[in-house]
């Protein structure tokens, strides 16, 4: 099958399986390039499959040298369609770690039932007896709660009053305005049971309640904060209210996990493409000024790049864990910089349909955006025949 990338709004229905193999290389070879670290031999990370997860889990494979459980969500290859990326990933992943001789083993599902958890908890218990790291990466629309029985969707709106502001259609090369009116409180409400911290609290209950968590074990979560740009929709937004949830888990978990001596935190990361951010208005738009900016002052990042960070100088650093004022972990150090914020804002109202290659790396963001489904990557010959059923090597 010749695989080509099919676009609907902000999300692409097919995926190749070499490319996203390729991707996965690329990261490999990068934590490869650095220096190895005495991190976590034991690692859970939830949301393993794209994005942040996926990152941390080459990082914590490749550089630490970590046995890893990925858990993820995602689709296998049938008649009509090709795998979701995030399965394709795990299939490139586990077999370079295989490969490596690393331990990797990977549950796909809904990480939000019981019965995902369950299984998880099985497998830690049968190969590891205990987990000492647990990276809880998820990001969904939505989220069946597993005691309710409810169905929640998380809507990414503004609180309080509407939203308008720029955005881009970033594959029309569009400048557009958008207006959002503001959520009703059953939708914020609802945002935060899905990318609140519920979830992550009952995976680490769980755990501790199964004696599957080791001394000194640690649990990070991912935030965003962001810029004021972005504040409406993001940080004062239905998400910004989950994130503020995920941080109170955090202050809990922390109460809750002295008894291992271990600790939660939340790190705010960077903002970067994934399918998780390209489904936010304005933020697009916002990175490809970001990304403008950052590449041009050599400070550009990716999610790997971030998470070498966060294992080498954070999490596993000879340094005690630096926290800002609030308790967060900031990832985000080198975005927020003034220097990079205020050229930002210089850069924001002049942008427009005409100049949008220019002041902007919309380029760079679409590149991203479609690397994310394993095409526009070097070395991939995209008019070759290719097999889109794939196995996952600890599945079979
Ligand atoms: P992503 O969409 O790339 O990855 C999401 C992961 O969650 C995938 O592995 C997917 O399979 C998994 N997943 C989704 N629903 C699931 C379910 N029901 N059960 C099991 N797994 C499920 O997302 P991302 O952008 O890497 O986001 C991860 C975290 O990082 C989020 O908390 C996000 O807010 C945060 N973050 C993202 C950015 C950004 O710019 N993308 C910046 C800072 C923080």
């Amino acid at each position: 099958m010749i695989i080509q990338p099919k676009v609907r709004g902000f999300i692409c229905t097919t995926a190749h399986p070499v490319g996203c193999a390729r991707f996965v290389h690329k990261q490999i070879e990068y934590i490869r390039s650095k220096p190895s670290l005495s991190g976590p031999k034991q690692v859970l990370i939830i949301g393993a499959s794209t994005g942040y997860g996926l990152a941390s889990r080459i990082a914590t494979t490749f550089a630490a040298g970590a046995k890893t459980i990925g858990v993820f969500f995602e689709k296998e290859a049938d008649d009509k369609r090709t795998a979701s990326p995030g399965w394709y990933h795990s299939v490139a992943f586990e077999k370079a770690a295989h490969q490596a001789g690393y331990y990797a083993k990977s549950i796909n599902g809904d990480a939000f039932s019981n019965s995902i958890k369950e299984q998880t908890a099985e497998l830690i218990r049968r190969d590891f007896k205990t987990v000492d790291l647990i990276i809880y990466s998820v990001a969904s629309p939505r989220r069946l709660h597993p005691v309710t029985g409810q169905l929640h969707s998380s809507v990414l709106k503004p609180i309080g009053q509407p939203f308008v502001g720029k955005t881009v259609d970033a594959f029309r090369n569009e400048i557009k305005e958008v207006r959002i009116e503001p959520a009703t409180e059953t939708e914020i409400a609802d945002t935060v049971a899905v990318m609140g911290g519920e979830d992550w609290a009952m995976w680490i209950d769980y755990l501790a309640q199964q004696d599957l968590l080791s001394t000194h074990c640690l649990t990070v979560a991912y935030s965003y904060i962001g810029p004021a740009l972005t504040h409406a929709i993001y940080k004062d937004g239905t998400i910004g209210r989950a994130k503020e949830h995920l941080k109170a888990t955090s202050d809990q978990l922390n109460q809750r996990l002295q008894k291992w001596q271990g600790r939660a935190v939340v790190s705010v990361n960077k903002a970067v493409v994934t399918q998780a951010s390209a489904a936010i208005p304005v933020v697009p738009l916002y990175i490809s000024l970001l990304f403008k900016v950052m590449k041009e002052k050599d400070i550009h990042e990716g999610c790997i790049e971030q998470i070498y960070r966060l294992l080498s100088e954070h999490l596993y650093s000879a340094e005690p864990l630096s926290l800002d004022q609030e308790g967060y972990i900031r990832l985000d150090d080198l975005e927020m910089r003034l220097d990079v914020q205020q050229r930002i804002m210089t850069l924001w109202p002049q942008v427009t349909a005409e100049n949008l290659t220019q002041l902007t790396d919309i380029k760079g963001y679409c590149d991203d955006f479609y690397q994310l489904f394993g095409f526009k990557l070097e070395g991939v010959d995209y008019n070759v025949d290719v097999d889109p059923v794939a196995k996952i090597p600890s599945f079979t």
